[in-house]
């Protein structure tokens, strides 16, 4: 019998292997076997991850802003020489095709090419003479240690979204990656050190829930950046808060695409496929409902359908459009939701369980799903799928889709397809959503804009990445300074008036 290798935590700039005597299981996807396990971190291997990294602040932050951003200078050319091996990682964790773990990786490094202009986002402001001989001036300074802790669906771009802001700003972080992908942020890490890192400022923590708690709770953390479930997300937040820490979390979505029939179909049937099967619907951005303004809904489904019949779902590394989901589990249940739909009353268009799948018969597949007339009391409609199941909801105007959008309980993202300016205008400026796309089906952000929801889909009040990520990580400080000079001399214990 062959041992499988167990990913280890990265701790003071090395490989650490674990003693906890817990592990979890990594799969293939794709083949549907466990290839190696993951450690999970046990009390004394959080403490010491957390104190490694406590121990190397105090030197990272003395260390010239030049130097640091000559660091993430060589990390960023490292990445972009090597992101092929990077991306053969995540395909191997996650599934997800090969192109698109390249997608992922090409809009984290955009935030690592962001960071790398730390020193002007850093720069504070200065007023001279604010009072008589008297002048005033801020600067940002960082937190300290802050853990990152990051979902499966993006394992590498997720954790980018935050660490090169921090690491750049002084900080020294705490990564926490999805128990089900966790290989590339161990080689991530080894990238960092490559890249002259000292070690202690990136460390890798593996586990679960003990490991989350124990960044939660420890008093040397400052702040955490979570990516997650909404349940998971809300429950960091009220816990990293009630413990005093800075947190921003990211939760779940449902995120719809509102069809006005002055639209494009063919733009919108491209759009539809791509957002709501790329990555096999695993992604927060994912469109999970075509909110059809009628008469477009059966035009639009048959170019749907036309589209999809050309789809191949299978091994990520065959070149397919579409990979396998996670674990089998995922699969289960995002699967359950096709009867759950056909229960409630909705129109199956296509059931993806029927489909035939270029890869190992045990691989975790379900090919793209198309539903319609999805009632919108339905847990098909109401709760997140994270699946490539596409439901169309039929609607008789405008206002009554922008209702819609605008009653659910998520607000990550949402789009609108038309021709008209107007329409389009109206659109941005009243659906209660956190990034909205005008004819682009998935709006992320580009890194120097911050992304994040609404409501269910962001707890804390800052946003990822841009300038609110750049102030996640930093505290602000105003100085006020006089240097005496022979004229000045008088008790006043009022403010100074001029
Ligand atoms: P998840 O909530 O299961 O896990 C996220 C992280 O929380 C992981 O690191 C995991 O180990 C940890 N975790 C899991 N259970 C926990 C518990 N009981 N206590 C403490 N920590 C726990 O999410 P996932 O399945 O890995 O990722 C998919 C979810 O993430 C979806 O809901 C998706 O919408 C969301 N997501 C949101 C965004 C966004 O920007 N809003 C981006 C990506 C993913």
């Amino acid at each position: 019998m062959t041992t499988l290798p167990v990913v280890p935590h990265w701790i003071a700039g090395a490989e650490y292997p674990s003693n906890s005597g817990r592990t979890g299981e990594v799969f293939d996807p794709a083949l549907g076997v466990v290839t190696k396990h993951v450690a999970l971190a046990n009390a004394a291997e959080i403490e010491h991850a957390i104190s490694t990294a406590h121990d190397a602040f105090g030197e990272w932050r003395d260390t010239p802003q030049s130097k640091k951003q000559s660091v993430m200078f060589a990390f960023r050319e490292l990445l972009n020489a090597r992101k092929g091996e990077l991306a053969e990682i995540i395909t191997s964790e996650h599934g997800k095709v090969l192109s698109d773990a390249l997608g992922e990786i090409t809009r984290g490094q955009e935030v690592v090419e962001f960071a790398c202009g730390m020193p002007h986002l850093l720069k504070g402001f200065y007023t001279e003479n604010a009072s008589t001989g008297v002048d005033v001036y801020s600067t940002r300074q960082p937190l300290g240690v802050v853990g990152v802790i990051s979902p499966f669906n993006f394992p590498a771009m997720v954790p980018m979204w935050f660490f090169p802001i921090a690491i750049a700003a002084g900080n020294c972080v705490v990564l926490k990656p999805s128990e089900k992908d966790p290989s590339a942020a161990i080689w991530i890490a080894k990238l960092f050190k490559e890249a002259g890192l000292p070690d202690g400022v990136f460390t890798v923590l593996n586990g679960d829930k003990e490991a989350v708690d124990g960044l939660l709770t420890h008093p040397d953390v400052a702040a955490i950046s979570f990516v997650g479930s909404t349940p998971i997300a809300k429950y960091v937040y009220e816990t990293g808060s009630a413990h005093g820490k800075r947190v921003q979390a990211l939760g779940g979505a449902k995120n719809h695409m509102l069809v006005l029939p002055d639209a494009d179909l063919d733009l919108v049937a491209d759009s539809a496929i791509n957002a709501g099967f790329g990555s096999a619907g695993e992604r927060c951005m994912a469109i999970s409902v075509v909110v059809a303004v009628e008469p477009v809904a059966d035009a639009l489904i048959g170019k749907l359908t036309e589209r999809m019949s050309t789809l191949r779902t299978g091994d990520g590394r065959r070149g397919c459009d579409m990979g396998p989901l996670v674990t089998k589990a995922h699969r289960d249940k995002v699967a359950s939701y096709i009867d759950i739909a056909a229960a409630d009353g909705a129109t199956i268009v296509h059931d993806g369980r029927n489909d035939n799948f270029d890869g190992d018969a045990n691989g975790f597949w379900l090919g793209p799903t198309l539903l319609d007339h999805v009632p919108t009391t339905s847990k098909v409609y109401t709760e997140e799928i994270f699946g490539p199941v596409l439901s169309i909801v039929r609607v008789k105007s405008y206002d009554e889709g922008l209702n819609l959008i605008n009653s659910g309980a998520f607000g990550n993202g949402t789009a609108i397809f038309t021709n008209d300016g107007g329409a389009a205008r109206k659109f941005q400026y009243e659906v209660e959503v956190g990034m909205v796309g005008i004819n682009v089906p998935i709006p992320v952000p580009v890194a120097y804009y911050s992304f994040g929801g609404w409501k269910n889909s962001l707890f804390g009040d800052t946003k990822a990445h841009g300038i609110e990520g750049v102030h996640f990580f930093t505290r602000g400080k105003a100085i006020t300074s006089r240097w005496l000079n022979p004229s000045h001399g008088g008790i006043n214990l009022g403010f100074p008036q001029n």
